[in-house]
């Protein structure tokens, strides 16, 4: 190995992501990142080592990496794996070629032309039913047929590492015959997975389940932060608006769909059957481990939440497939969130809504306080990894801290 890659690193041989780093004296460019180095690509283009337009790895982004294709960015992968793994490849003996992760800043690794958010856990739509509307019919009569999404807003999603400002807005208190402005006073996060598309479609153009992962480029973590009481106030009848779009969070490094193929796992069984363009063939789930931590200021981390990516109802193909089931259009670099991601135990829960029922179970925190949704002061880190026959591709961390509301 060219450089010592720690053990039990995120960032393993198999993994091999794609970000946008720059240093105190470099712009933006393109990199992967290996144990706790990153390998400059705009820097190894320098060595005539790449056999297409190597401008595109001094962007400020990847969309235009993304754009040569599947054939071009998986064979660069697996040359960056051939070459680590040979003491005599072409980054032999150039140190300068790898930066240290702790000494570079991170961007968003992708232009995000647009953003759509699904619904697709069904233990968190189980949940939230329960908790807004009617236990004994948790479920919408929709939710079997239909990956229930909706766009979002591409502006405010921001890289891990950037800290935000508690949202104002409209809440109704309890009892009251009108509303009420200020602070949200029920902050929340929402574990989700997000992939990024790496082809575009024209208008009118429709994806299958089995041609859909053409279109997936990969995968990162995503904090979908949400307002709960500015939602509930507002979403009736076009749905989430101000309480979801003043923040979104990703993580920097694009795990790409190839380096979690070997995480592929069967989905849950589809009950009712789902309308021929939803069905799919093969394992269409990904066994990635998850977990959710909050750091209050001053005190120490404490994961509150564990859960998995596999757990989805709804698969990326599905969620593909009915996106552009009408001939809606989709571009590189498009962001589709999961939605929050629940498991059956109450550990196991993607939201502070979940995880406390409403406020009505806080949790207890190391340092003596208790959180029914989330602080000023916190910061919240997700971390996801996938894990097989001693193989381990994970995501590192998206993380932000919570600042008071903009006076
Ligand atoms: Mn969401």
């Amino acid at each position: 190995m060219i450089i010592n890659i720690p053990e039990n690193s995120d960032f393993s041989i198999y993994n091999i992501p794609f970000g946008i780093f720059s240093t105190l004296d470099g712009s933006p460019r393109a990199g992967v990142a290996v144990g706790e180095y990153i390998l400059d690509l705009a820097a190894t283009a320098q060595l005539n080592v790449f056999d297409f337009d190597t401008a595109v790895f001094e962007k400020e982004t990847l969309n235009d990496f993304i754009s040569l294709g599947k054939e071009i960015t998986k064979k660069v992968r697996r040359d960056v794996q051939t070459w680590l793994q040979d003491e005599n490849s072409v980054l032999a003996g150039k140190p300068g070629l790898f930066i240290k992760q702790s000494e570079a800043q991170m961007h968003l690794p992708v232009r995000i032309g647009d953003y759509t958010d699904f619904y697709s856990s069904i233990e968190h739509a189980t949940n939230v039913g329960k908790m807004f509307r009617d236990p004994e019919n948790a479920l919408l009569p929709n939710w079997k047929h239909i990956p229930v999404g909706y766009h979002g807003r591409a502006s405010s999603i921001a890289v891990s590492g950037e800290p935000i400002h508690r949202p104002k807005g409209q809440t109704i208190p309890n009892g009251a015959d009108k509303p009420v402005f200020g602070p949200t006073q029920r902050l929340d996060f929402e574990l989700e997975m997000g992939f990024v598309t790496g082809k575009n479609t024209a208008l009118g153009e429709s994806i299958a389940t089995d041609g859909a992962e053409d279109y997936i480029f990969g995968l990162v973590l995503f904090n979908d932060w949400s307002a709960r009481d500015i939602q509930k106030w507002e979403y009736v009848p076009l749905g989430p608006f101000l309480a979801k779009n003043f923040a979104s969070h990703i993580s920097p490094w694009i795990v790409t769909l190839e380096a979690l193929e070997p995480f592929k796992v069967p989905g849950p069984s589809q009950e009712p059957e789902v309308l021929p363009y939803l069905k799919y063939h093969g394992n269409k789930n990904y066994d990635v481990n998850l977990e959710v931590a909050i750091t209050p200021e001053g005190s120490g981390e404490q994961t509150v939440c564990r859960s998995n990516f596999k757990y989805m109802y709804w698969n990326m193909a599905q969620q593909l497939a009915h996106h552009t089931v009408n001939g809606c259009n989709i571009n590189i670099g498009d962001l589709y969130g999961s939605g929050t991601i629940s498991g059956k135990d109450e550990g196991s829960y993607g939201s502070m809504l979940e995880l406390a029922w409403m406020g009505t179970k806080p949790l207890k925190m190391k340092d003596g306080s208790e959180r029914k949704f989330i602080l000023d002061g916190d910061t919240v880190i997700m971390r996801g990894y996938a894990k097989k026959d001693g193989k381990r591709v994970g995501f590192g961390e998206v993380s932000a801290k919570v600042l008071p509301a903009i006076k």
